[in-house]
Formats: C-alpha cells, sequence, structure tokens
C-alpha cells in the first residue's frame, strides 16, 4: 500500500529505541534507572481526582462541547486573568486532549501545504513532525549553547520567507530548561508582530520554574502581541496529570472555533471526568502545585553541579521545566563510540542508565536527563555515568 507522503516523512522518535531497550533490560532483570521521564514522579494531587470521581457519580459521563466544557474554560479564563493578567472570552480558548493535541489541532488549522513554521533548536521533539503533518515545512534556527540556546532576532529575521507562517517558543523549554525575559521576549515579539507571523507560545512548564525568576508569556508584553499569539498550555506538567490528557489553548476566537470545528470531527470533547478534575485543578489548591515546584528546584540544585563536574560535560543551568541538557562531545570524542546516539546505547547497556540522545531534539552533541526520579536514584545514575565516563578518560 502506498501511505500518505505526510505521514511517512515522520521520523520515528528517538527516544523510542531507547526506551524499548531500557524496558528489555529491565524485563531481564537488569537493575535500569530511566531518566528519560517527561513527566512528574509525583501521584496527581488527591483533591482532583476526587472531584474527578465526584463528576461520575453525579452523572457527569456524557458528552460535552467538543471545545470543552464552560465552567472549564471560565476556571482556565480565571487563571489566565490571575497569572498572565490577560483576559480571554469563552470563545477564545478551546480545551483539548493534552497540549501536544491542542498544537496538532493548531498547525491543521493554520497552516496550507508549503507554509513554514520556525523552530527553534533545540526543540521539543514533536514540533517538527507536527508541522509536517499538517502539510507545513519546519525551518529550524539554532539557539547556540552559548546564548543559552535562546534565539536572537537577527537569526529569525534570516530565515523569514513569503511562507512564513508561525513562529514557536517554548519557554521554559523542553529540553534545555532555559527562559526567555521579558526584554527578550519582547524584541522577537516585535519581529513577529513587523512580518505578521503568528506566534505559538508553549507555556506547559510555566509553573516548574526555579530561583528567582518568575514566568513571563509573550501575550501578556501587549495588546498587539496578544492578538498576534496563541498560548497553549494544559495541566499535565504543572498538576503531574500527564495521563489525563487535558491542554487547552487560547488567542483569536476565528483560531479558536476553526480548531473546534476539527476537534469536533476528529476527536470530540475531550474525557469529561478529566475536564472535572482539571476544573478543581485550576478552582482550588491544596499547596501541592508549590510543593511539586520545590522538590524538583531542590533536586536540581543537588545534582546540577555533580553532574557538570562529570569530565567531558558541560551544562547551562536551566532555569525551569525537570530536565538537564548537558553537552557530551568532549566525553564521547574521548570514547570509542562514533555518535552520541552510540554512546547513549552503550551507557544502558555497560551502566544500565537511560537517558535520551539529544539527536531527536536537534542538538546531536547533548542529551536529555530528566530529574522527575527520586535524589537518590538521580545520584546512583550520576555514580553509574561518572564511572562509564572514567573508563574512556
Ligand atoms: N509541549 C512540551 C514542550 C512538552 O514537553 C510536552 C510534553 O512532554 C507537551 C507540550 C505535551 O503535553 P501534554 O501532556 O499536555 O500533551
Amino acid at each position: 500500500m502506498e501511505f500518505s507522503s505526510r505521514v511517512t516523512s515522520i521520523t520515528p522518535s528517538s527516544t523510542l529505541a531507547i526506551t524499548a531497550k531500557a524496558k528489555q533490560l529491565k524485563a531481564e532483570g537488569h537493575d535500569v534507572i530511566g531518566l528519560g521521564a517527561g513527566e512528574p514522579d509525583f501521584n496527581t494531587p488527591q483533591y482532583i481526582i476526587e472531584a474527578s470521581y465526584q463528576s461520575m457519580l453525579d452523572g457527569h459521563t456524557k458528552y460535552t462541547p467538543a471545545a470543552g466544557l464552560p465552567a472549564l474554560k471560565g476556571a482556565i479564563a480565571q487563571k489566565f486573568k490571575a497569572d498572565q493578567g490577560i483576559e480571554y472570552a469563552a470563545d477564545e480558548i478551546i480545551v483539548t486532549s493534552g497540549a501536544k493535541h491542542s498544537l496538532s489541532l493548531l498547525f491543521q488549522t493554520i497552516l496550507q501545504e508549503g507554509e513554514e513554521v520556525i523552530i527553534p533548536s533545540p526543540y521539543w521533539v514533536s514540533y517538527p513532525e507536527q508541522v509536517k503533518v499538517a502539510g507545513g515545512v519546519p525551518v529550524f534556527i539554532e539557539g547556540k549553547e552559548e546564548q543559552n540556546f535562546k534565539v536572537t532576532k537577527e537569526q529569525i529575521e534570516q530565515v523569514i520567507t513569503d511562507k512564513t507562517k508561525a513562529f514557536i517558543i517554548n519557554s521554559p523549554s523542553n529540553p534545555t530548561g532555559v527562559m526567555y525575559s521579558k526584554e527578550e521576549l519582547k524584541i522577537i515579539g516585535d519581529v513577529c508582530l513587523e512580518h505578521d507571523i503568528l506566534i505559538v507560545s508553549d507555556e506547559i512548564y510555566e509553573k516548574l520554574i526555579y530561583g528567582r525568576e518568575s514566568h513571563v508569556s509573550i501575550a501578556e508584553i501587549s495588546d498587539a502581541l496578544k492578538e498576534q499569539t496563541v498560548i497553549v498550555n494544559g495541566v499535565s506538567k504543572s498538576h503531574s496529570m500527564t495521563g489525563w490528557r487535558i491542554g487547552y489553548t487560547a488567542g483569536n476566537k476565528e483560531i479558536i472555533n476553526k480548531m473546534s470545528n476539527v476537534a469536533s470531527h476528529t476527536t470530540s470533547n475531550p474525557a469529561v471526568m478529566s475536564q472535572y478534575g482539571a476544573i478543581a485543578a485550576y478552582q482550588e489548591d491544596d499547596g501541592s502545585v508549590g510543593n511539586m515546584r520545590d522538590a524538583f528546584e531542590e533536586r536540581l540544585n543537588k545534582v546540577y553541579d555533580q553532574l557538570n563536574g562529570i569530565p567531558g560535560f558541560s551544562c547551562v543551568k536551566p532555569q525551569g521545566a525537570f530536565y538537564l541538557f548537558p553537552n557530551v562531545k568532549e566525553a564521547v570524542e574521548k570514547s570509542p563510540f562514533n555518535s552520541t546516539d552510540e554512546w547513549v546505547t552503550a551507557l544502558l547497556e555497560e551502566e544500565k542508565v537511560a537517558v535520551v540522545p539529544g539527536s531527536g531534539f536537534g542538538s546531536p552533541d547533548n542529551i536529555r536527563l530528566s530529574y522527575a526520579t527520586s535524589l537518590d536514584q538521580f545520584e546512583e545514575a550520576l555514580g553509574r555515568i561518572r564511572r562509564f565516563v572514567d573508563k574512556y578518560n
């Protein structure tokens, strides 16, 4: 059978091979430490689970509007007002089955065949593939390590063509954890305004920020930037609700309306019990979101220096999310392995530590380690990585 060229152009996730291998080694009885996780290691807070359970007992087990329950949109609108100081009406918000679904609906909605989306690298693995599935063309610009992985106005200007439709910003970023300041966002925003490029702001790690920094959304900087931006967010990372599949997009009501039309013919509404859980997540607060953030920050502060001290490793200090993205080029060059991918596979085979190679994030000299795992496990993993590196030093 001949398959759709949009689908055959997609590269399989680089994390899959390593995850499959880690699973196989675990099944064989090996003590594998997985640092590949893209989700918090805490359970969903109890009050959210209870609210969802109660909603089902109350009979809320049927279809909802495709774009989500009005009560949940209201809770999301309140969250935007409280956290970002921006107002969205109900028809400017769509609730989706996760932030990933939001992004995929968005690209399907805005892209004509061949239109371009500017993606700063290192990037979250799904952006380019989602753009391609929607018929678009990903255009990469490199956030250089010496610039803390951030892209500049000049880099954006260099790749703008008459086909440029959107620019993706993910701050704090997966995989680097770095965050753009308000001043940097304004400069980038002005370029997008000048060339009428839609800004897609993925703010899924907004609640996981460390030190004295605080989150700034590019949409809160000015009315013009709010108009030019669609925000994608969700409860997966903030409330440890990855399995519930609730995300959302806020922005121009025509875009939201078209996304809702696509959703109404594809997925329909996100699971109703998850939507009730998300209402509770935003309307109540038992301190869990802050406690989880504090736990991540403590881990980051304990492990960052140890990781950076491994010979041949250098790591930009993250300001948010729960990943470390060290450059391991020197360590790989000293080893007998020809690429970071091979080095990562050998680390798993020899020391039973699973990390994600940077190639899938557009950064082949780096690896991604997630500290959404216990401190004991992480420190044990660092010891094993060090032993592996020392072997070839
Ligand atoms: N955006 C980024 C940058 C992510 O890292 C992830 C999840 O890993 C998502 C979006 C998707 O989140 P969700 O679980 O809400 O689909």
